[in-house]
């Protein structure tokens, strides 16, 4: 019989529409949400785009903001926030990856705006209520209900120009948020199931991408486990391998997913030597163990495996596992500055976890 144990399942608000040029609703769930002044953002790269969404929304749309970086500095935000105020915007849409919805994040806690979010990478950000800015060189991350996106609206057609390289990496970034979920202190057993799901739709999806990339069932297939792996990170805390990447990334400006995704079948591997019934999941869909099946995959999909590659040297590491381990942090297993040293390593010089 199956012994279930206490749980809370919050619920999400956010509303989601899913599917194949969907893309043609944003207008419709504007007004849905009561507006009729929209902002849309987007980084420089897809400003074309957003251009294109702005001039099919017609009397809807009030102006475009196409500054998004990465990382969300704050002066961006700023510049944003004049730009939004001059054209007296009423709501932001997000087109883009976790960049401009970071930046849709940042506009929506300072002025309270509904926020209609379109994701084309799987980094995750659109269900969540984190957000992380940088100023003077500085991260900070924080939650809050305001920050959380009010509907969501997937179309997977947008997903077909994401070059295959960042497809990989955005796909193990989602894939990391799962993996943290299944032995998160705050899971239910609806994580559990989300994850086992989203694991089983990229693995079978992505290698389709590899040789066809323009494979729409397939890009739908990884788009919806992204929106799962973006839901599990909406709902539960993260723990070591988010924080040694936010280490990377704000401290010596690795690339977001390429960290992800070199560092998480190290992670996983060193928390499955702790909790391997939890990380079974992971095992059981990628290989004979959770690290060494993960980095597997990555090696299978042409994902980095070295950190090497992202321009940091060995005296970086020594630096990178200080930082990690100044302040305690959760984690299903204990860890020390050497453990992460060496977990470093292994990651720098491309090492198939054993565990
Ligand atoms: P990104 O948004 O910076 O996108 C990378 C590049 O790819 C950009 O130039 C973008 O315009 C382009 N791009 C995006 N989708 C494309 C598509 N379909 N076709 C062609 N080009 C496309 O990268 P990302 O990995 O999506 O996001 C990383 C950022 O998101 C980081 O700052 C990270 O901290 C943040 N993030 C936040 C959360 C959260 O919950 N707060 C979660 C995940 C990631």
């Amino acid at each position: 019989m199956l012994t279930m144990k206490e749980f809370i399942f919050p619920a999400i608000p956010t509303r989601v529409l899913f599917g194949c040029g969907t893309l043609s609703k944003v207008g419709a769930e504007i007004e849905r949400l009561g507006h009729s002044k929209a902002m849309v953002l987007s980084t420089p790269f897809q400003a074309k785009d957003a251009e294109a969404l702005a001039e099919k929304l017609g009397g809807l749309c009030v102006g475009t903001f196409t500054e998004a970086a990465m990382h969300t500095p704050v002066e961006i935000t700023e510049a944003a926030l004049v730009a939004f105020k001059g054209a007296k915007a009423d709501c932001v849409v997000s087109l883009g990856g976790g960049s401009t919805i970071g930046l849709g994040k940042a506009i929506a806690v300072r002025t309270d705006v509904d926020q209609i979010v379109i994701p084309t990478t799987y980094a995750g950000s659109e269900m969540t209520d984190i957000l992380g800015e940088t100023s003077d060189g500085q991260k900070t991350t924080r939650r809050d209900p305001a920050i959380r996106p009010e509907t969501v609206i997937y179309d997977s057609d947008l997903t077909l120009s994401l070059p295959l390289e960042m497809t990989m990496t955005s796909a193990l970034n989602a894939i990391a948020h799962v993996v943290e979920g299944l032995y998160a202190p705050d899971r239910n057993p609806i994580i559990t199931l989300m994850a086992k799901e989203a694991m089983q739709a990229f693995k079978a999806g992505l290698p389709v991408l590899m040789t066809d990339s323009q494979n729409l069932e397939a890009r739908r297939q990884t788009q919806y486990a992204g929106w799962l792996c973006s839901t599990v990170l909406g709902y539960v805390s993260m723990a070591l391998h988010h924080k040694l990447c936010h280490t990377l990334g704000g401290g010596f400006n690795t690339p977001h997913a390429d960290t992800h995704a070199i560092l998480l079948p190290h992670t996983a591997g060193f928390n499955a030597a702790a909790v391997p019934e939890l990380l079974q999941p992971v095992t059981d869909i990628f290989g004979d163990t959770a690290g060494g099946g993960l980095w597997d995959f990555a090696q299978q999909i042409n994902a980095p495996l070295r950190l090497k590659d992202l321009g940091l040297s060995e005296a970086d590491l020594d630096k990178a596992a200080e930082m990690a381990t100044q302040n305690p942090y959760d984690n299903p297993r204990e860890f020390n500055r050497d453990d992460i040293r060496q977990l470093l390593q292994n990651a720098w010089e491309g090492i198939r976890p054993a565990v």
